[in-house]
């Protein structure tokens, strides 16, 4: 299934981070290397950022594979932000191979992405979508699990829970309902959260950057995997990991 990334610290260029490293988005998108699920990620990819002084990110996607988009080399080559959230995609059957299916989906300051499925979709998870106003449905971005559940976790953060606590509430109604793999990656350009749910997650931390991403994209140190069932969140000097199941007791449903 995808591969997904988000990165806060000092700014850097988006080649950088996603082209130049030896196993980096670029590479994962044909070689990557820890994929339990698909093998090549050429259904289109997607890059949003932050640029100074404005909440609301960039987002530049395509339905093409990313090493057939030269002007994206060039564009992230010049391009730095100090908050970045990006993924590669390899389509579920069934989705929408459009660019709007490519991750990350986006609301206000808010950049999400979805590696995994929704299995028996859609017949599993249609009690669970009739909780959403049709106005959020009807509005939906893409033909695609990830956009329902993008639109499950707008719920939850409209209702007022921290991020975390939205991804991990939704990981625990999509399984209570239906089987599939659930790694959300979740930003606001100031803080990350991310759940491992079914699938590879690590992350590593730099003097005061973090990566948060589905494999490393060096042999460097530092990398650490997130147990899987956990939640994670993350700001450019801190990182806290706890399982998904533990919501402290004001954050759980009645
Ligand atoms: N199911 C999602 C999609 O089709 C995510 C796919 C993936 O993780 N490979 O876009």
């Amino acid at each position: 299934m995808c591969r997904h990334l988000a990165y806060l610290g000092a700014p850097v260029p988006l080649a950088e981070l996603l082209l130049s490293p030896g196993n980096g988005l670029l590479t994962q998108s044909w070689a990557p290397r820890r994929q339990r699920y698909g093998t090549v990620n050429a259904d289109g990819f997607g890059v949003g950022w932050y640029a100074s002084g404005d909440p609301v990110p960039a987002r530049y996607r395509r339905s093409i594979p990313i090493w057939a988009d030269r002007s994206f080399a060039d564009v992230a080559r010049v391009t730095s932000s100090a908050a970045v959230l990006a993924a590669v995609r390899s389509a579920t059957w069934g989705m929408s191979l459009e660019e709007s299916a490519a991750a990350p989906y986006a609301c206000g300051p808010w950049l999400f992405s979805h590696n995994g499925r929704v299995e028996g979709w859609p017949d599993a998870v249609a009690a669970l979508a009739a909780s959403i106003p049709a106005s959020r449905l009807l509005a939906l971005e893409a033909q695609a699990d990830s956009a329902l559940l993008w639109a499950l976790v707008q719920e939850r953060l409209d209702a007022g829970d921290p991020a975390a606590d939205a991804l991990a509430r939704v990981v625990r109604d999509v399984a209570a309902v239906a089987g599939g793999r659930l790694n959300f990656l979740l930003t606001d350009g100031t803080r990350i959260a991310a759940t491992a749910a079914g699938d590879t997650l690590f992350w590593r931390e730099g003097s005061g950057n973090v990566v948060v991403a589905s494999e490393p994209f060096d042999d460097g140190p530092g990398w650490h995997e997130v147990p899987d069932n956990c939640v994670l969140t993350a700001t450019a000097s801190t990182v806290d990991v706890r399982p998904i199941y533990n919501l402290t007791k004001e954050q759980v449903a009645p």
